[in-house]
């Protein structure tokens, strides 16, 4: 994906609307390309401080710090969800495995 569609996205993932396996491609790509940094760094600015505003609280927050935050929550949801999707997968195997082992230990017995 070109660097114009990621930037696109970047509301989607201020709002926590991304799908993770798009999200988990999102965080690797922001993390190396600098130009989608910087604009993602910019709208989450401008976001946070727009509920500030709203909240009539301090604005003087450290962005750079709470993005920083935001992206290692979002990598480590993706990162659990994938560990989940693993487990899922070997149990899902196992029990197939053992669902074959059952079918043919009867048709061993018919025979
Ligand atoms: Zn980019």
């Amino acid at each position: 994906m070109i660097c114009r569609e990621w930037q696109r996205k970047i509301p989607d993932f201020l709002n926590g609307k991304m799908f993770l396996k798009e999200q988990e491609q999102f965080i690797a790509h922001v993390r190396t390309c600098k130009d989608c940094y910087e604009e993602l760094e910019i709208m989450y600015m401008l976001a946070e401080g727009l509920k500030e505003l709203e909240n009539g609280s301090d604005t003087s927050f450290n962005f750079k710090h709470m993005l920083d935050k935001k992206l290692k929550t979002a990598q480590l949801q993706c990162e659990r969800y994938n560990s989940f999707m693993r487990i899922k997968g070997l149990i899902f195997g196992a029990m197939y495995a053992v669902t074959a082992i059952g079918i043919i230990v009867q048709i061993w017995q018919w025979i």
